[in-house]
């Protein structure tokens, strides 16, 4: 049973695009059908494979931004210059076809049932696992703290900008602070910067908490994050890691 749920997820299936949503002006979420998904839990991703007509073939990583145990739909930013992002954000039209083989990760994923708080720190794309996170405690009615602390360039870049806002007044227990690296709206309460140490105390959670930390994003932000982290005393093994590259 266990040897066919592996192999499962090692098998590409084929999924058909059915729906996109514009997010930003770059940034899109692309719904797929995937004939018999087994599911995910929060966190994971999916291996994405492009066939050319010519036989050519791609292969990208994307986290998977639905609830748990909801289907297909992940949220793709553009990349300049980048084969495969550019693509899915601009071109790929419901009805067009790609496989996908998963889920895939273990470790980068949050448990409802799981009754540590929780800090969230996500910088650009690396927004999307952890937004599944935070759609999972909606529908699993958890009272879980919940922080997020999101690093993005500017207003216009914030992911799913509407229903962020919503949740920071319906989900009860999450908080939200943004951290606009380049521009920041007016009346921010500091200029755009990275995020630092000053930053992640005051909006994150102390290390007496123990909180689980999961911090995703580009590999230079996720190191800066996770070493900040760990010199204000989190344990390293609850600072969890995803590097998108
Ligand atoms: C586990 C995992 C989950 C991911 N989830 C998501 C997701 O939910 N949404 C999403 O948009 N992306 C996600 N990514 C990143 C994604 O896999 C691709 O790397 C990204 O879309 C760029 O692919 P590309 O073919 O367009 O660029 P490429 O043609 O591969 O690269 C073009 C250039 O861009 C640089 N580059 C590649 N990736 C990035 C990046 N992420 N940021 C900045 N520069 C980059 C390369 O070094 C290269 O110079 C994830 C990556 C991993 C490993």
């Amino acid at each position: 049973m266990a040897r066919a749920a592996v192999l499962g997820r090692l098998t590409w299936r084929p999924a058909e695009l059915v729906s996109v949503r514009a997010e930003t002006s770059a940034a899109r979420t692309l719904v797929f059908d995937v004939p018999e998904w087994p599911g995910h839990v929060a966190g994971q991703h999916v291996d994405l494979r492009l066939t050319a007509e010519d036989g050519y073939t791609a292969q990208r990583s994307y986290s998977l931004a639905s609830a748990a145990g909801g289907r297909v739909e992940l949220t793709v930013q553009r990349v300049d210059g980048g084969e495969v992002s550019g693509y899915l954000a601009d071109v790929m039209a419901p009805g067009d076809r790609c496989e996908v083989r998963g889920p895939v990760g273990g470790y980068f994923t949050w448990d409802p049932e799981d009754p540590s708080p929780v800090l969230l720190v996500a910088g650009g794309s690396g927004l999307v696992p952890l937004m599944s996170m935070v759609r999972t405690r909606a529908e699993a009615g958890s009272r879980v703290p919940f922080r997020l602390i999101y690093s993005v360039r500017t207003p216009a870049d914030v992911l799913f900008a509407d229903e962020l806002r919503r949740r920071v007044r319906e989900d009860k227990g999450l908080d939200i602070e943004y951290a606009f690296t380049r521009a920041a709206p007016g009346g921010a309460r500091r200029p755009p910067g990275r995020i630092d140490a000053a930053l992640l105390g005051a909006a994150g959670w102390p290390a007496e908490f123990a909180p689980t930390c999961y911090v995703c994003g580009p590999t230079g932000f996720v190191e800066a994050v996770a070493d900040l982290l760990v010199g204000a005393g989190h344990a390293a093994e609850r600072v969890r890691t995803e590097r998108f590259g």
